[in-house]
This record gives C-alpha cells, sequence and structure tokens, in this order.
C-alpha cells in the first residue's frame, strides 16, 4: 500500500500512544509526537515599553527576564501559519534536520 509518509507523520517508533498536546492556536489535541513544537523566548515587556523602561531607569540596560514557551501547533495550524510547509512527493522523503534547528556544537 502506497503511503504518503514513510514515518505516517509521526515519531512514534516503537511505542503504542502518546500523550496529546493541546494546539495553542486552535485547540485541537494532536499527539506529543504529531504536533510541530516551536521554542520562543519572549521578554516580559514588549519592545514599544522597553524605551520608557530605559528612560525611567538610572540603570544601563536593565536586565528583563523573558518568558520561554514551547509552543506545539496542530499540523493544519502549522500550515495554515507556515511554520511547516508543503513538500512535493519527491522532498517529502528527505529526512535530514534543517540546519537552522541543528543542535549548535559547543
Ligand atoms: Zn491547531
Amino acid at each position: 500500500m502506497p503511503v504518503k509518509r514513510k514515518n505516517h507523520g509521526r515519531a512514534k517508533t516503537n511505542r503504542g500512544s502518546v500523550n496529546n498536546v493541546q494546539c495553542v492556536q486552535c485547540g485541537r489535541l494532536a499527539p506529543k509526537d504529531k504536533a510541530v513544537s516551536r521554542a520562543t523566548n519572549n521578554p516580559i515587556i514588549e519592545a514599544a515599553s522597553m524605551d520608557d523602561l530605559n528612560l525611567a531607569t538610572i540603570y544601563q540596560k536593565p536586565d528583563v527576564p523573558s518568558f520561554f514557551n514551547i509552543d506545539s501547533y496542530c499540523v493544519s495550524c502549522a500550515c495554515h501559519l507556515r511554520i511547516v510547509k508543503v513538500r512535493s512527493e519527491y522532498h517529502r522523503k528527505e529526512r535530514y534536520v534543517p540546519k537552522a534547528l541543528r543542535p549548535k556544537k559547543l
């Protein structure tokens, strides 16, 4: 039987079941290994307010804490938001980690 993807779009190798995660965009439950996860690191104060903060403080460039989030998206939202893109049948078979997502060597 022809299959669209070798792993059926999932990373569930030999496990029976995987916990679900909720999509941050639409709220749909998607298996954790199928969901598209992206890490974001946003400062607590937005950039427009940072100028006001810099004017109000005597310190040079105050250290503002930031939120570290791991956002999970369902596949349809990830396509809609262009986090992942539709690939041709040939390019779908390429299995490598994109250069931007590869871990950096120390
Ligand atoms: Zn979604």
